[in-house]
């Protein structure tokens, strides 16, 4: 059926003032071969969605599916790039410079592929498309109203998802919870999909969460009845409820959810507290999921097993050894918001990573760095094998990150930095080394007389918040010969990804070069250093960069710098220097 025929059948047309409907179809879409699995949250947010989403996709994927993921967010900003991770968890930058949440990562990691604006939207982005649209004469004199006009607008995106990457199926994640204001929109736009696409082209997944109450000691399923009931005020039925719990979910509430919800057992899927979520994939195969998956939207034709058997060892290779290590490693992480681990999401991924591939457990000792000061550093980081300090903004913290570096670069501690871990790198060697004692960021110190670290000169006229930092991934020139050249293979051309405003002042580079800091990585068209990093002669693990490569680390491949860091921790961590260097010097 052609889009126009659909359009004819359900007797809409793409808007104006004859209709009350409002679906404008993108070109190349192809009705019926695009498929939609609609993840939405009940009871309460922060249930894993994207994470249930993910695995899903990635059963998906596995078999030869193209999948593509969204994320709606219920938000009004356009990007997540103003948000603070504080609150929010980390800001995920995608390969073409969406700054996003940091589910996109989660998507990434699980499905191994780059992402792009298309897969992540916000209120914010919606209804300014809207508004945009109005200015321009779009509607055709219509009063511009929240149905049509908004959902048209959200179908719109998840169509063009799909024209786009011509996908076999788009998980769409509805952000938040039933019932929020915020998301209302988003799900009376997927009802609407689902009426227009036809039986087996949507089906809608609810995460619900089964409350355990320790005075009871049993599980009860009330609130996850009530979370579902609210999806069907709004006119959506769920064909899969996924149960969240701490414990495996009893078959006996199980059964009470499926018997107030109308969905078959067995799709009422038990998604408990697991070690790692590497293993949620396997766990809902197991529980039928994909089957069930693939026959509600009429997919088994398209399946390969080929792929599947190959794409599965190569998973049950990583997710085998989650968890068997003998060995272990910490690494002391310097920020300046330890005490929500979300904010370093993507670290403790990329730690995750190499610590199955290396077999050791990557453990992390969070440290908030204004309480460090010479006096202390050695007390609060000599039982660490490895020192990572990440990406941040602001003053507050640095001086203690600048004495973390100090000692790590005397002491003999593996290092790694991350962006502004790379520039406090060449403030302390600036300061501590070339001897230029003043030396500092006019990030922190606006006046300063030898800003060794500055913003970027094209980027200097550009003021406010906001749409003026360098994002997303660019390619980096890797100079031979060195640790960064070691680590990445040989290759003279790598890509990472970056988030920054401020860069090492090129006047300084001769200096800090002469002096024996090695620049091992830069920008192939301006002089803009990316890679720094000591001598292993003078060093065991020195190297820090401007980007932030902990974003693109996934299970199967992790990221080069952090398997660099990892490993130089084990070997120290078997010379037993962390021993030594625990005693007052
Ligand atoms: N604040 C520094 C800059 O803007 C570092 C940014 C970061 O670590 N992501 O350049």
């Amino acid at each position: 059926m052609t889009n126009e025929e659909l359009l004819a059948k359900i007797g809409q047309s793409t808007g104006g003032e004859e209709t009350e409907f409002y679906t404008p179809m993108p070109q190349g879409y192809r009705k019926g071969h695009h498929k939609y699995v609609i993840v939405v949250g009940t009871v309460m947010s922060g249930l894993g969605k994207g994470i249930f989403s993910s695995s899903l996709a990635k059963l998906m994927k596995d078999k030869g599916l193209v999948v593509a993921p969204i994320k709606m967010e219920g938000y009004l900003n356009i990007d997540s790039g103003t948000l603070n991770p504080y609150r929010h968890g980390e800001v995920f930058v995608l390969d073409d410079g969406m700054e996003t949440d940091m589910d996109l990562g989660t998507y990434e990691r699980l499905l191994d592929i780059n992402l792009s604006a298309s897969n992540y939207t916000t209120n914010g982005q919606i209804l300014s498309g809207v508004l945009k649209k109005e200015r321009e004469g779009g509607y055709l004199g219509r009063d511009v109203q929240v149905i049509p006009h908004v959902v048209g607008e959200v179908k719109l995106r998840l169509r063009e998802l799909a024209a786009k990457t011509n996908a076999d199926v788009i998980f769409v994640e509805v952000g938040g919870t039933v019932g929020d204001y915020e998301n209302s929109f988003y799900l009376e736009a997927c009802r609407q999909l689902a009426y227009e696409e036809g039986e087996g082209s949507v089906i809608f997944v609810a995460l619900t969460y089964v409350l355990e109450p320790g005075a009871l000691g049993e599980q009860k399923s009330k609130a996850a009845q009530l979370g579902i009931k609210r999806l069907m005020e709004v006119g959506i039925m769920p064909d899969i409820i996924a149960c969240r719990a701490s414990n495996p979910v009893k078959d006996k509430v199980r059964e009470k959810i499926s018997m107030y919800t109308n969905v078959p057992m067995k799709r009422v899927v038990t998604m408990h507290d697991v070690e790692s979520i590497y293993t949620i994939p396997e766990a809902l195969r197991d529980a039928g999921m994909d089957r069930e998956v693939l026959k509600m939207l009429d997919l088994h034709d398209r399946v390969d097993t080929r792929v599947e058997d190959h794409a599965r060892m190569n998973w049950r290779w990583f997710t085998d050894r989650i968890g068997k290590a003998t060995k272990d490693v910490t690494l002391a992480v310097t920020g300046k918001y330890t005490s929500l681990r979300d904010a370093y999401a993507s670290i403790i991924k990329a730690g995750e990573h190499c610590g199955v591939h290396l077999g050791v457990n990557v453990n992390f000792k969070w440290l908030d760095t204004t309480a460090i000061d010479p006096a202390n550093v050695v007390k609060r980081l000599g039982d660490c094998h490895g020192i990572i300090v990440p990406g941040g903004f602001g003053v507050r913290g640095t001086e203690g990150k600048i004495e973390c570096i100090r000692y790590a670069r005397e002491a003999k501690v593996p290092y790694l930095g991350l962006c502004l871990g790379f520039q406090m790198a060449v403030i302390e060697y600036a300061r501590n080394v070339v001897g230029i004692a003043d030396a500092n960021s006019t990030e922190f110190a606006p006046g300063c007389r030898n800003p060794v670290i500055d913003i970027l000169p094209e980027q200097k006229k550009i003021e406010g918040l906001g749409g003026n930092m360098r994002l997303g991934g660019k390619d980096v020139l890797v100079k031979p010969n060195t640790l960064a050249s070691r680590l990445f293979n040989n290759a003279e051309k790598i890509r990472l990804r970056f988030r920054h405003r401020y860069e090492v002042d090129p006047k300084y580079v001769p200096q800090l070069e002469e002096h024996g800091m090695i620049f091992s990585g830069k920008a192939p068209d301006y002089p803009i250093m990316q890679i720094l990093e000591l001598s292993q002669e003078v060093h065991p693990f020195f190297i820090g960069t401007q980007a932030h490569p902990e974003l693109t680390s996934r299970p199967l491949t992790p990221q080069p710098l952090f398997i660099g860091l990892v490993k130089a921790a084990m070997a120290y961590a078997e010379s037993g220097a962390s021993k030594r260097e625990k005693q007052p010097v």
